[in-house]
């Protein structure tokens, strides 16, 4: 069986989003790529998860062909390997319908930085894309969904902000790994839910450029120095 440790990783990816209240149902799929092989393991389609196994991940090449597997692969592989071809640190990608984030999704309204939860994670907003046009919704609808989050993203760094809402449907965040990616997609869900309760309560301002800028660059890039000293 092909790349039986990438397949126990995405299986392990997507578990997690069940275990986190992420995904109702068969809703929700992750991912992760091997890129010395341009091969990519995604969950199959509408398998329940507690039948999952990592034998049933479907392995398929960055053209969407099943390279390895007998279930069809989920239904959003096309706008997964539109991130794997255009952000190359992506090594997981994630999407669910998580209540909060689909709501700001759903708002058509950017997820604003209120606070250092946030700036821990996410460089400025969580954007939302452009809606898509009729066209880009009749043919190629997944492929296109990809393509609106890759143009988004071709003048902003996507591992500065791993996330963004796809309008009126719902996030996809990646990551380094699936893990990493499936992680983003559980901590924008609480941001996303800490942002809905925190402007209920008063129209608040955006967290200043300078504690955000402190909170994510304190765990993120050369000069990161949150966390324990990574073992050589
Ligand atoms: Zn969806």
């Amino acid at each position: 069986m092909l790349l039986q440790s990438l397949r126990e990783q995405v299986l392990e990816a997507n578990l997690e989003l069940v275990r986190r209240g992420l995904v109702l149902y068969t809703f929700g799929n992750a991912s992760g790529i091997s890129r010395d092989e341009g091969l990519v393991a995604i969950k199959p389609s509408g398998v329940a998860y507690d039948s999952l196994g990592p034998e049933h991940m479907v392995i398929t090449n960055l053209n969407g062909e099943i390279v390895e597997g007998d279930l069809r692969p989920s239904s959003d592989l096309a706008t997964h390997l539109e991130i794997y071809k255009n952000f190359p640190n992506a090594g997981g990608v994630v999407h669910t319908h998580s209540e909060f984030a689909t709501a700001w999704a759903q708002a058509r309204s950017p997820i604003p930085c209120l606070g250092t939860t946030h700036a821990d994670y996410f460089h400025g907003e969580v954007p939302v894309t452009p809606p898509l046009t009729p066209q880009e919704i009749d043919s190629e609808y997944e492929k296109n969904t990809g393509l609106v989050i890759c143009r988004y993203f071709r003048d902003r760094d996507p591992d500065a902000v791993p996330a963004v809402l796809v309008a009126s449907h719902g996030p996809f965040c990646w990551g380094p790994t699936p893990n990493a990616a499936a992680h983003n997609a559980v901590i924008l869900e609480a941001v996303a839910r800490m942002a809905y309760y925190t402007m209920t309560l008063a129209d608040a301002p955006p967290i200043a450029r300078e504690l955000h800028d402190k909170h994510f660059l304190r765990k993120h890039g050369r000069n990161a120095y949150y966390g324990q000293v990574k073992a050589k």
